[in-house]
Formats: structure tokens, C-alpha cells, sequence
């Protein structure tokens, strides 16, 4: 999609900022109302089918691929630019917090490069203030999203089966593809996880098993054979540069402007945002741009941080309620691995299959956790891992030479991980706000981030680790995990990369920055469609919900624009 100057001057309904998951999704749904977008973008044009390299071998790459500074998820990552720093674009935390901010700069956002695990939230999830007293419920609940989801897994193309738990909704007919076959080693932890009273059931992953025609963004089924987090370029797996995007773009009302760094929302008369200003990266000059409307889908941290930036100095725009930069959450996250016996020395097969799991563990507690019996509330769940590659140093003997070439070749495939997925609760310790000092390269006041997991956390990551553990010791396996206490196996905030709630939304505007449709309370032609508004993040994967809710958001946004609401 190139670049295209001039476009900053034309006129436009709604600008958009970001062109991940919530900015595709937005573009997609406005466009095909008629509404005239232009999305602005931070990270350089990126075009999947000519850049991904599929098929090569790890041994082509310089250090055989490792990841590196640059490259953290290795030399053939999707992540062109951006990662864990973004060079000139620092970020500050508080004294004693770990806080670590995965930020993507290229056109797709983090959809070229995810886990594409996505499960729906359920009823429990959006009022979990009613369950437990603790956190907020949201002003929707489940069955005012049921229908986003219906229509999301239809259009992204996501396989899976029916769940059939407590709090895990199941998706009605037509609205998901074909499951693959789980693999040997998932086979093994199904009935080894059975026999403990653990479920396991058929993951929802956003890859294609059946052929999804179209005639601007055809899209094919997955071959099972080529590593995901590369990119796809025959669009099995939902990314918005193969999908959302160009189709967008085929309804002549999109325009992209990629190298577009926005700094800030600018205001116009009648309390309403004007547009908004941004730097272009390559040459660092300043631009306007004026709209009926701006849609922030830059990313939880992003998004708030524009609004941080705009407005009143030291308050920021939307801020009445105080709430923007507060309710930060972040999944946890910890893993879990043993060395199985029986799956050593296999004969060697393909048993690919799609990227990632084709099982995995939801939360199945929900009843004893409600007598008291748990000591953390809310869930966790486990995504599996097991296949054949490199086995851990942990599960080879110290041998040398040809002895270890066959412990290897030995341990290959008998290596299975759980790795746990779980819910925080928002805490007063955790937030994001405006650093007093730091700028980045563009002269844009950064974020300041402070972190800290309570209690429920910890605990929940002590219960996972029992659980696991009792699921391995039925297996005969030998853990591989140190012995060390939970608060030391748990991942640092952020580094889950489900950071959300920055701008939470509620049906009450002191306590709450935008209403159920991603609407802020005070400046009513700002939308938010990304992971800020999220009331809580439950331990379900959040994607598949912040697609749905910007699906929600953008249609009653085109509504408001056809009525006439914005003129
Ligand atoms: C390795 C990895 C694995 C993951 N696995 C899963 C998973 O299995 N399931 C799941 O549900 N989620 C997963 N996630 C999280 C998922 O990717 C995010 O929830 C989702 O992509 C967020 O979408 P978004 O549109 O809000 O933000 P993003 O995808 O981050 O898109 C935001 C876009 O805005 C641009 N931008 C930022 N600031 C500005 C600015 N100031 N001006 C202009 N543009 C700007 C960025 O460059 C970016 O392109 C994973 C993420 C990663 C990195
Ligand atoms: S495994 Fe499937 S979804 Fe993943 S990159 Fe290969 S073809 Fe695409």
C-alpha cells in the first residue's frame, strides 16, 4: 500500500490512527458504509506476499536465526521494525516496576507476528465486579457482543470446536472452520489432564482449514508446514495486510499514510477534535489533518498516550473522570515443562500442523473458586506445546560428541510445555502516565509505566504450576522447571503483550473514560477501538474482543456520521 503525500490536504470523514486489529477493523467496516477514511500510521508500508520469506531454512539466517536486540523473536520475524525497543522511542518506568512494551512499527501491527489464539469472553468476564467484588463490570455484557463475535469469526476465518464449559460461550453453526487433529503429544496430555478431571478441548486459532474466496483478498487454507510468526503470504492466518486492509482499500474510500508518527488530538470549536497532528518519521515534519471524527486504534498504550498528550496540559483530553492511565492489566504468564519418556525415540513424521496449538486447557474452576475452595479469583488457562525441533539443555544428559548427537535425536519431541494464560485485576499501583521529562526522537512526551502484581496473581500462578505439574507426574515425566518461588517464574507486566484497560469504559462517566461504544465522554466525535476500553482483561486472549468491539463501535460510529450527529 504506498504512500501517498498528498492525502493529508483531501478531504476525509474519519481519521484513523493505527492499522492493527482495531484500525483494520475500523477501516474495513467504514469503508464498506461508505465513509471516508484515512489511516495514519506509524510503522512503515508492509506487504506480507513480497516480503515474507516462508519456506527458508533457520540456517540461512545470520545466527541461525536467534533472536537478537533487533530481531527479538529471531531473524525471520515478522516484526520488520519495532519489538521491545523502538530506536528513539524510549519508554520510562517507576522506581521498582519491570514493565516491559512490545510496540509494533509496520503497517498490519502486531496481526503480522501474533499468537492468533482467540477465544470469546464470557458472561463472567464482563461483569466480574458481580461475581467477586472486585475491579468493575463492564456496561455490556456478553450477549450484546455474541452477535460481533458471530460475525468476527466468520469474517477473519478462525477454526476450533465446541467448548461446553462454564464461562466458555460456544460459537453457534457456520461460524467456525474445521479443527485440525490434535497432535501425538496433545493426545497424550488430553488424557493424561482427563483422568485428573482437567479439560482440554479444541483451541480457536484465527488460521484458515478451508479455502476463504474473495475476489480482492483471496485467502487459501493452511499447508501445515511453515513457521506462522513469519508472516503468511497465501493469508491463512488473519492478518489485516492480507485481508482487512486491501479490502478496505478496494472501496476507493481508504487512504494510508504509513511513516505518519501521530502526536497528539487537536481540537476544534464546540468541544469537539478538530483531527489530529502528526510527525512524519522520515523527515520529521509536522502535519494536520481535520476530520469529522478520529478513531484511536493505536494500541492500549498508544491510544493512551495520544490523549495524555493532547488537551489539558498535566490532565490530558477525555480525562474528567481521572481514569486515563489507570486500570493497566497485562495477562500473566508462566510455563511449565517436563521430559516425557514415553514420547522419546519416536520415529520421526510431519506433524506440523497449524502454527501454534491445535488443543488446549480452559479454566474449568469456576464452581469450586465460587465455594471459597481457590485462594485467587478470576481464571487462567493453559495453551500446549509440543513438538519435534530442539529439545531443551534441561532434558539432555551432560554427554559429549556422538552420545550427545543420539540424546538429541532422543529427546526430540519428548519435551511437552503448558503454558499458563491468566487473569489480573486492575490495581492502584498499576498505570501509565506522561513522564515529566523524557521526549522521544519527534519531541513527544513518553510513558511513563508503574507495575506491580497483587496476591491474586501470584497465587493463581502457584495454583497453574500445581496443575501442571500434576498433569506431567501422570505422564511419568521429569519436570524441567527450577524450583523457585511463583513471584520468580512470573513473566514481567507487559511481556504477554495483552496490556489493556488504559481507558476504561463504564456506564458512568466519573468513573469511566468512553461508554460501550468506545465513545469518549467528553469530546464525543473521539472513538477508542483498541484495548484501552477493555473494563477488565480477562485470561482469554484479547484480540478476537477487540475485534469485535470495534466491528460494534465503527457500524454505530457510520451511523452517527450518515445522521448527521457529527456534522
Ligand atoms: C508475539 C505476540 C503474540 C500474541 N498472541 C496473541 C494471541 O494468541 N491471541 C490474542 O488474542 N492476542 C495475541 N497478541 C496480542 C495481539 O497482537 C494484540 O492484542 C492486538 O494485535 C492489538 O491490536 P491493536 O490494533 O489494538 O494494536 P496493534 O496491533 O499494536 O496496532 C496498533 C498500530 O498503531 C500504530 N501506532 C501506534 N502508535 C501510533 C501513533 N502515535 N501514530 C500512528 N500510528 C501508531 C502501530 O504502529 C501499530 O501498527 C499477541 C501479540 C504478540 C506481539
Ligand atoms: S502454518 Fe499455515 S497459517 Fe502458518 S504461515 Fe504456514 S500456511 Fe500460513
Amino acid at each position: 500500500m504506498a504512500r501517498s503525500p498528498k492525502v493529508a490536504e483531501s478531504a476525509v470523514d474519519v481519521v484513523i490512527v493505527g492499522s492493527g486489529a482495531a484500525g483494520g477493523m475500523a477501516a474495513y467496516t467504514l469503508t464498506k458504509a461508505g465513509v471516508r477514511c484515512l489511516i495514519l500510521e506509524a510503522g512503515r508500508d508492509y506487504d506480507p506476499q513480497a516480503e515474507v520469506n516462508m519456506f527458508a531454512p533457520e540456517s540461512d539466517a545470520p545466527l541461525r536465526g536467534t533472536g537478537t536486540p533487533d530481531k527479538p523473536f529471531g531473524y525471520f520475524d515478522a516484526t520488520v521494525d519495532g519489538g521491545w525497543q523502538v530506536e528513539g522511542e524510549p519508554y520510562t518506568m517507576t522506581e521498582g516496576s519491570d514493565f516491559r512494551w512490545w510496540r509494533p512499527r509496520m503497517l498490519g501491527g502486531r496481526t503480522n507476528h501474533w499468537g492468533r489464539h482467540v477465544p470469546r469472553f464470557g458472561a463472567y468476564d464482563f461483569k466480574p465486579f458481580s461475581r467477586d467484588g472486585l475491579g468493575v463490570d463492564w456496561p455490556i455484557g456478553y450477549d450484546d457482543v455474541a452477535p460481533f463475535y458471530d460475525r468476527v469469526e466468520r469474517m477473519i476465518g478462525v477454526n476450533g470446536g465446541p467448548i461446553g464449559l462454564e464461562n466458555h460461550p460456544d460459537s453457534p453453526a457456520g461460524c467456525l472452520m474445521p479443527p485440525p487433529k490434535p497432535r501425538v503429544p496433545e493426545m497424550l496430555i488430553t488424557a493424561a489432564a482427563e483422568s485428573l478431571g482437567i479439560p482440554v478441548r479444541a483451541a480457536h486459532t484465527a488460521v484458515l482449514t478451508r479455502d476463504m474466496p474473495d475476489k480482492v483478498a483471496p485467502r487459501s487454507a493452511c499447508f501445515n508446514a511453515t513457521p506462522c510468526t513469519r508472516g503468511c503470504t497465501i493469508g491463512a492466518m488473519f492478518q489485516t495486510t492480507t485481508s482487512l486492509l486491501p479490502m478496505a482499500k478496494a472501496t476507493g474510500k481508504l487512504r494510508v499514510v504509513t511513516d505518519a508518527m501521530v502526536s497528539r488530538v487537536v481540537m476544534g470549536a464546540r468541544g469537539r477534535a478538530a483531527g489530529v497532528e502528526y510527525v512524519d518519521r522520515k523527515t520529521g515534519q509536522r502535519h494536520q489533518v481535520t476530520a469529522r471524527a478520529v478513531v484511536l486504534a493505536a494500541g492500549t498504550g498508544e491510544t493512551t498516550r495520544l490523549l495524555l498528550n493532547s488537551g489539558e496540559q498535566g490532565r490530558g483530553l477525555a480525562n474528567s473522570s481521572g481514569e486515563l492511565g489507570r486500570n493497566l492489566t497485562d495477562s500473566t504468564g508462566a510455563s511449565f515443562s517436563a521430559f516425557i519418556p514415553g514420547l522419546a525415540g519416536r520415529p520421526r513424521y510431519n506433524e506440523d500442523g497449524i502454527g501454534g496449538q491445535h488443543i488446549y486447557i480452559p479454566f474449568w474452576l469456576y464452581e469450586q473458586q465460587k465455594r471459597g475452595e481457590l485462594d485467587f479469583a478470576r481464571g487462567y488457562h493453559f495453551e500446549i506445546g509440543g513438538r519435534f525441533g530442539l529439545p531443551s539443555s534441561a532434558a539432555l544428559p551432560r554427554v559429549w560428541g556422538k552420545d550427545l548427537k543420539q540424546a538429541v535425536r532422543n529427546a526430540s519431541g519428548a519435551t511437552i510445555g503448558l503454558t499458563l494464560r491468566g487473569e489480573m485485576i486492575p490495581n492502584k499501583d498499576t498505570f501509565c502516565e506522561i513522564d515529566p521529562t523524557v521526549k522521544d526522537r519527534f519531541g513527544i512526551p513518553v510513558l511513563r509505566f508503574a507495575f506491580r502484581w497483587s496476591k491474586h496473581e501470584v497465587n493463581q500462578v502457584a495454583h497453574g504450576r500445581r496443575a501442571a505439574h500434576s498433569v506431567f507426574k501422570r505422564l511419568n515425566g521429569t519436570i524441567l522447571d527450577p524450583d523457585l518461588p511463583p513471584e520468580q517464574i512470573m513473566t514481567a507486566g507487559g511481556e504477554i503483550i495483552h496490556e489493556l484497560g488504559t481507558a476504561r469504559m463504564g456506564a458512568d462517566p466519573k468513573s469511566s473514560v468512553v461508554d460501550s461504544y468506545g465513545q469518549t465522554w467528553d469530546v464525543d466525535n473521539v472513538v477508542l477501538m483498541d484495548g484501552a476500553t477493555f473494563a477488565s482483561g480477562p485470561h482469554k486472549n484479547p484480540t478476537l474482543t477487540i475485534l469485535a468491539l470495534a466491528l460494534r463501535a465503527s457500524e454505530r460510529l457510520a451511523t452517527r456520521l450518515s445522521s448527521g450527529a457529527l456534522a
